[in-house]
């Protein structure tokens, strides 16, 4: 059971305060009764609620792109109060969170919902999702140990998939190298590995693609709605 007004908050009816004055203005009717008592308990799976007549979706399904800023832990919470994507999501009032990970100092996309069957697909590796990084790497690899990526590379936990690898930038002076790299796997910290597999450990890592999405139109910490035709898509 749970309060009234946070389940209508929880549906995106209004904010808490909101619901509650909604509650209190007798606009609120629970199994066809109108309700102006604050702090009723209800079932949100078993009870119908309407607002102003109209029934509501208890927990409507929401999906959001995001831009993680390095420096950021991919959880709902921090025991030792690093930041985390939630802060970042402090007006949704539904509980989403994060389709698979992205390590704290890996920047870029990363989809949150509370579809929890969308998200439990999309993270399943039957599912084939690509992800695509720009991955800055220290030295400058050769072809050959890159296409070892392309071959597949054997970490502790087994054998990677086939990567798609293509080379972005050189900078001799730095001694370093921008390469794209297409996995659709998604073990922890798995770019990070297969590039020290081969020699050249990771400076800089950042997610541009999940599947058909990119960050276009968003700077670092914002997110945006996926629009019901790529949520179709994704599904
Ligand atoms: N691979 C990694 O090593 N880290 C990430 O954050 C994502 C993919």
């Amino acid at each position: 059971m749970e309060r009234l007004h946070k389940v209508l908050a929880h549906a995106g009816v209004a904010s808490r305060r909101k619901a509650e004055k909604m509650i209190e203005d007798g606009r609120v009717k629970v199994n066809g009764q109108v309700v102006t008592q604050l702090g009723t308990l209800v079932d949100p799976a078993q009870d119908k609620i309407e607002v102003d007549g109209q029934t509501i979706d208890p927990e409507p399904k929401v999906y959001y792109l995001f831009y993680k800023p390095t420096g950021v832990i991919t959880s709902v919470q921090d025991p030792q109060g690093r930041k985390v994507v939630m802060d970042f999501f402090k007006n949704i009032p539904q509980r989403i969170y994060p389709v698979g990970r992205l390590d704290r100092n890996t920047s870029g996309l990363l989809l949150l919902t509370n579809d929890g069957e969308l998200a439990h697909r999309l993270m399943h590796p039957s599912f084939h999702v690509d992800k695509v990084y720009r991955v800055t790497v220290k030295g400058i690899p050769s072809n050959e140990k890159l296409s070892r990526l392309e071959r597949g590379i054997r970490l502790k936990d087994g054998w990677t998939a086939p990567a798609k690898v293509e080379w972005l930038h050189k900078d001799m002076a730095e001694n370093k190298a921008v390469v794209r790299i297409t996995i659709h796997e998604g073990r922890k910290r798995q770019v990070r590995r297969m590039l020290k597999a081969i020699g050249h450990p990771v400076l800089a890592l950042h997610r541009e693609r999940y599947a058909f999405l990119n960050l276009e139109g968003l700077n670092e910490g914002e997110y945006r709605p996926l629009t019901p035709e790529e949520v179709r898509r994704l599904k």
